[in-house]
């Protein structure tokens, strides 16, 4: 049986594997050396934020899921998402982000607590969203929490993909992350991944630099400083999660199990 009794599943929105190795990143570098990771990890087609988190949620690509802009549809052949079966399973559900088209990424009646604030444009955005986060999970640790960092994203529209402030911004995010993991308990895994890169002030398309992401994991059942030679997709998320907690993925679902982040 897994040890795993909790996950928490970090996005940093547009966050590009090199510009996490570049940044000063003290708290996903430790996650790094604890647990197992892949820094050229994929993203789906087109990788915009709403497609992407619904494949990271939904365990499908863009093909099946239908949603290929930012705004929402239901998918034509329901899919349910990682919320949707955790919950079904009757674990506790939590989701803290600060942009709102990710209000779908479960179906009605699926979360136990929400909390969204409309300030990812702000530079103290991310620490509110983290705040949030780190109070719930020390009254009640959820059996499944999102927790979504969406700055990088909007500075990397401003100033520009790898630029000075970009780093930086991902060096906040890696702050806010710091503060959850303070509430986070050991017998918790905690996925850090992305939903996409970006290049030049833009993303959205086939480059390597869009669609290559950065995806960790740490938890009682990863075997520290490991790094995942196989091919990790975005979609192969859900699946993994349903594993470590020990409970059966969706059929619909098209992501595999990542075999290799998991000890045993
Ligand atoms: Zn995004």
């Amino acid at each position: 049986m897994p040890a795993t009794e909790s996950v928490v599943l970090f996005v940093v929105d547009g966050m590009r594997p090199d510009g996490l190795q570049q940044a000063p990143t003290p708290n996903a570098d430790k996650l790094v050396r604890d647990g197992a990771s892949t820094f050229t990890a994929r993203t789906v087609m087109p990788s915009s934020t709403l497609p992407c988190h619904t494949s990271l949620f939904r365990g499908v690509p863009s093909e099946r899921h239908g949603v290929t802009t930012n705004t929402w549809s239901p998918p034509v052949r329901a899919v349910p998402s990682i919320i949707d079966v955790v919950h079904r399973e009757g674990g506790m559900t939590a989701s803290f982000y600060n942009w709102e088209q990710l209000r779908d990424l479960s179906d009605p009646g699926s979360l136990n607590a929400s909390f969204y604030v409309d300030n990812c444009g702000d530079p103290g955005g991310d620490t509110q969203i983290a705040e949030a986060a780190a109070a719930h999970m020390e009254r009640a640790m959820p059996t499944f929490s999102f927790v979504y960092f969406g700055r990088t994203d909007i500075v990397g529209h401003d100033t520009g993909w790898m630029s000075e402030q970009y780093i930086d911004a991902i060096g906040g995010a890696d702050d806010a992350l710091g503060i959850v993991l303070g509430a986070v308990r050991e017998d918790t895994t905690v996925i850090l991944t992305a939903d996409h890169g970006g290049h030049d002030k833009t993303h959205g398309t086939t480059a390597p630099e869009d669609m290559t992401i950065p995806w960790i994991m740490r938890g009682p059942d990863t075997p520290a400083g490991d790094t995942i030679d196989a091919q990790v997709d975005i979609i192969d998320t859900p699946a993994t999660i349903c594993a470590l907690l020990g409970i059966a993925p969706s059929d619909q679902w098209t992501g595999k199990v990542v075999r290799e982040a998991i000890s045993g």
